[in-house]
């Protein structure tokens, strides 16, 4: 058995990336925009702060303008709610993002549903979740976006396959599984009730992980040259003391056997990046009036 091919976010994300500077960079000649981001951060979570940090470089280097607030781990509701509604009305602010998990105690919910749908550049406003499902025009979640890219480059159409999604939460989840019924293909949706989890695996022609659990998915789970795309950001420590990032794919088996399979790092986690700045372009142009840039790859 041959080993699987690797595929490359990181480039494929480098590509939407000079695409999404392009059109940005036209925007501004033609219209003398500059589509900007606002990510707002509750707390001092280290990973959020670092997230939020590389997003905020990244727009730059695309050129959009980003903007970060911060707000103590202890703010009320209404208080985040206040920050959202002043964005909402913020002129320079085309994109707003609510850096995710919210500290304890923060209705989530709430906060989202106070974002402008137009702006709501994760796309998990219920008004854009709705839209997702009924095919209109939405700003659609990063990740699973960043998926179905990733999908593309090795399956020109996806129509008709068997497509596994495992999990079902509300930013990757489900937003995949509501991207892959709206490519044709065969979805069944799994999680930690789902009875003979291994069993459904091996059905998929496309597998797509996002468990959060460490390397839960092993070889045999996987149908023979079947794509897997693991969207898994586990960081555990190795046998050495080393910290590293793990997906939720068992890779170094997984590739035995898949004909497929992204990796992590350098999978899914860069597009959701380069995905993200496409968003804030396309929020920046519709709230304009204008018709969404030209992105495909040529
Ligand atoms: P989540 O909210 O914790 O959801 C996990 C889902 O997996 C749940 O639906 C859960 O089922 C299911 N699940 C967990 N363990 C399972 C098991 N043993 N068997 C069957 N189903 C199981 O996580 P998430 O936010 O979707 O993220 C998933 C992973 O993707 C995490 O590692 C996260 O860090 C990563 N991620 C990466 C990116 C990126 O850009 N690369 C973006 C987002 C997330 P129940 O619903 O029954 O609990």
């Amino acid at each position: 058995m041959t080993e699987a091919i690797v595929i490359d976010g990181q480039t494929v994300a480098a590509k939407l990336r000079e695409r999404v500077a392009a059109a940005v960079a036209e925007l501004g000649a033609r219209h003398g925009v500059t589509p900007g981001l606002a990510a707002i951060i509750v707390g001092d979570d280290p990973a959020s702060q670092l997230y939020v940090r590389n997003k905020g470089r990244a727009c730059a280097a695309v050129g959009l303008a980003s903007f970060e607030h911060r707000l103590p781990a202890d703010a009320a509701d209404a208080e985040v709610i206040a920050l959202v509604e002043r964005l909402n009305g913020d002129e320079r602010v085309d994109a707003i993002l609510v850096q995710l998990p919210l500290p304890a105690g923060i209705d989530s919910q709430s906060v989202i549903a106070a974002i402008d749908p137009e702006k709501d550049v994760d796309g998990f406003h219920p008004l854009n979740v709705g839209r997702l499902w009924s095919r209109q025009p939405s700003l659609v979640p990063c990740t699973p976006q960043g998926c179905l890219m990733l999908l593309r480059t090795v399956h020109a159409d996806v129509a008709g396959a068997e497509a596994v999604v495992l999990g079902r939460s509300q930013i990757v989840g489900r937003p995949m599984a509501a991207l892959l019924v709206g490519a044709d293909c065969t979805v069944t949706v799994t999680h930690t009730k789902t009875r003979d989890l291994k069993g459904i695996c091996r059905r998929a022609d496309i597998l797509i992980v996002a468990s959060g659990q460490p390397t839960l998915v092993k070889a045999d789970w996987i149908k023979p040259g079947a794509t897997v795309i693991d969207v898994g950001t586990n960081r555990v420590t190795g046998p050495d003391g080393a910290a590293r990032l793990v997906g939720d794919v068992d890779f170094a088996a997984a590739r035995q056997v898949a004909g497929a399979i992204s990796p992590v790092p350098g999978g899914v986690g860069p597009m959701t990046i380069a995905c993200l700045l496409q968003n804030t372009l396309i929020a920046a142009c519709r709230r304009r009036g204008l018709s969404d840039p030209d992105l495909a790859e040529r």
